[in-house]
Parts: C-alpha cells; sequence; structure tokens
C-alpha cells in the first residue's frame, strides 16, 4: 500500500474512534480502575479493567480529552478485551516504541493491528503524552499501584 493511502487509512481510524469511541462507559463491576491524566493537554480518563485469572475480560473508559487522546483510549480497549496480562503489557511495550519513533509498522509488520493508526504520533511530540496517557493508565491499573496517574 503507497505511503499516502496508509496514512488516509490511519487518519480514518483515528477520527472514526474519535467520533465514535469504543467501550465509552463507566464499569461498576470492574475490579480494577484507575483515573490518569496528562497535564500538558488537559486530557482526562478513567480506565476501567475487570480482571480474571490474569485474562482482561472486559475494559472500559470515560473522559474527556482530544482526538488523539480518545481516539488511543478506544482503540487500546478494543484490542484488548481477552488478552492476558502479559499480552496487554507486551503491546504496550509496541505502542511505546512505535509512538516514539522506534518501530515502523511499515517496515516490521508485528501484529499491531489499528494501534498502528498511531504511528504518525511520533512526528509530534507533543502528541506522544495524549496517545500514550490510556495506556499508561491501564498499565498502572495492571500493577495496581496508585488510583490516579499523571504523564508528568
Ligand atoms: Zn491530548
Amino acid at each position: 500500500m503507497p505511503m499516502s493511502d496508509l496514512r488516509e487509512l490511519y487518519q480514518q481510524v483515528i477520527l472514526d474512534h474519535n467520533r465514535s469511541p469504543r467501550n465509552f462507559h463507566r464499569m461498576d463491576d470492574a475490579t480494577r480502575m484507575v483515573e490518569g491524566f496528562n497535564p500538558l493537554c488537559g486530557d482526562r480518563y478513567t480506565v476501567y479493567v475487570k480482571l480474571e485469572n490474569n485474562v482482561i475480560k472486559d475494559i472500559s473508559f470515560e473522559g474527556a480529552g482530544c482526538a488523539i487522546s480518545k481516539a488511543s483510549a478506544s482503540v487500546m480497549t478494543s484490542e484488548l478485551k481477552g488478552k492476558t496480562e502479559e499480552e496487554a503489557e507486551a503491546l504496550f511495550d509496541k505502542f511505546h516504541k512505535l509512538v516514539t519513533g522506534e518501530l515502523h509498522p511499515d517496515v516490521e509488520d508485528d501484529g499491531l493491528g489499528k494501534l498502528a493508526a498511531f504511528s504518525g504520533v511520533s512526528e509530534f511530540p507533543m502528541r506522544v503524552k495524549c496517545a500514550i496517557l490510556a495506556w499508561h493508565t491501564l498499565h498502572a491499573a495492571l500493577q495496581s499501584k496508585e488510583q490516579v496517574v499523571s504523564t508528568e
């Protein structure tokens, strides 16, 4: 696929998930719940996780922020449902490398799925924290370290 078409596709994924975010609701029977905040942009989300035997049975989020942060949280929740904690942490690692420009999905095919849509973020350092916020929050939820995390 030519690079321009690929960029167009990535853009569509982000627009779509921002406009109609998936799993965008609170979860009353969540086993983990952590709030994440990105003071640079003002993005603030709560991530809910229902863990059962190390498997993410259900995951959702609520809150408000810019298009990148909301689309990222939405894609994250759709990709992680049914994954084990270890798989989720491995994807977090890949996603981090992706948005910081260490990983190039067009060259290395590594099962990123729709997460690849955020590869363009690496060209905009200010947006990296927006894209990674939901993941940091999820990471804290899986570690169950804190109830509130900040990207700062
Ligand atoms: Zn943002």
